[in-house]
């Protein structure tokens, strides 16, 4: 089942139905809104047999697949010989050229069933320089049956030249009303119950299944948006005691910039919040569930404040993308607020 999107997969439907295929493809944008998903099911519409059977996507938001033919049912188990899957080695850094090397013999082979092979790249964002430029060979002298479907949250790092050699599709959060419609109909969920998972989830529909199918999950979210709350409240000691306990040393490097890159997310989310209760537009905020805490905390700042904390956020985001120490990048934020 997919949320939303629309427009992607109609294009994507299209060019299979008008056989009209590019041979790369990227999913662009951030985590938990459905390019996996999409990516997968666009699979099944390239290669299931039944191609002119009518697309069930009106109804089901899925794309057109028989679930019968042996295509669909390779797929489904994860076994089909043309469909290659790439992803990044627990605890390395990049997806490394020894993997694209890998690919490349195999891709040489002729296609088991005479159709399509495909290679389905998650994390692009992590293929080394080297891979990358690898790559690079394949996607400029491409064989016409052969497609590349890369996935990336983030693709300024991935070289220029591989970007432009690819149908590139950038994927945004998703209508709030969508995400509600969706768990209203499918899981006989109340409106307000719907609309928080939508905006607690920042319209992201894949961090808003897991929020309702994990309780704990969400609670201890929850939990965590209070801390960031009650935050300013602290003496600076107990501000950088809570560092050490949100970003430990032991966490290394990789680990430390991702969980901050999420803090400065939600950071920016509350923040956000309060500018809007500044401006007496409390229906539009995303922690409704904390509006009284959020109503308090408000007088402690001048619109201005705000407005310059959101831009600090904004400067601590980049400093991770050029590799500053997180927890530096952390401290220093913590001080301005
Ligand atoms: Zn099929």
């Amino acid at each position: 089942m997919i949320i939303g999107h629309e427009k992607i997969i109609y294009f994507l439907q299209k060019s299979v139905d008008n056989d009209k295929l590019s041979h790369a493809y990227l999913f662009c944008g951030p985590e938990h809104l459905g390019k996996t998903i999409i990516a997968e099911n666009f699979l099944f519409k390239i290669l299931c047999e039944q191609k002119n059977k009518p697309d069930a996507f009106l109804e089901k938001n899925t794309m057109g697949k028989c679930g019968k033919c042996i295509h669909c049912q390779q797929l489904e188990k994860n076994i089909h010989p043309d469909v290659y899957f790439i992803n990044k080695e627990e605890n390395k850094k990049n997806i490394t050229i020894e993997q694209i090397r890998i690919l490349q013999e195999k891709l040489i082979k002729h296609s088991f069933y005479g159709s399509y092979k495909i290679i389905l790249i998650n994390q692009a964002d992590a293929l080394s320089l080297e891979a990358a430029n690898y790559l690079l060979k394949s996607l400029g002298e491409p064989n016409p049956k052969t497609i590349f479907i890369l996935i990336a949250e983030n693709i300024k790092s991935l070289p220029k030249t591989i970007i432009s050699r690819m149908q590139i599709l950038k994927f945004l959060p998703v209508a709030t009303e969508e995400i509600v419609d969706y768990f209203e109909k499918q899981f006989n969920l109340k409106t307000e119950q719907a609309l928080e998972l939508a905006k607690i989830s920042i319209n992201k529909p894949g961090l808003a299944i897991t929020f309702f199918q994990n309780k704990n999950l969400l609670d201890k979210h929850k939990k965590q948006i209070q801390e960031f709350i009650d935050f300013p409240q602290k003496n600076l000691n107990e501000k950088f005691q809570l560092i050490e306990k949100i970003l430990p040393t032991k966490n290394g490097f990789l680990k430390n910039v991702k969980i901050l890159q999420n803090i400065l997310s939600q950071l920016d989310l509350i923040i956000r919040d309060l500018i809007l209760i500044k401006n007496s537009l409390n229906t539009f905020i995303i922690h409704s569930f904390l509006e009284n805490k959020l109503e308090k905390l408000v007088q402690k700042y001048s619109e201005n404040q705000l407005i310059q904390i959101l831009k600090a956020i904004k400067k601590s985001k980049e400093y991770l993308l050029v590799n500053a120490n997180p927890k530096l990048v952390f401290e220093n934020l913590i001080l301005k607020i």
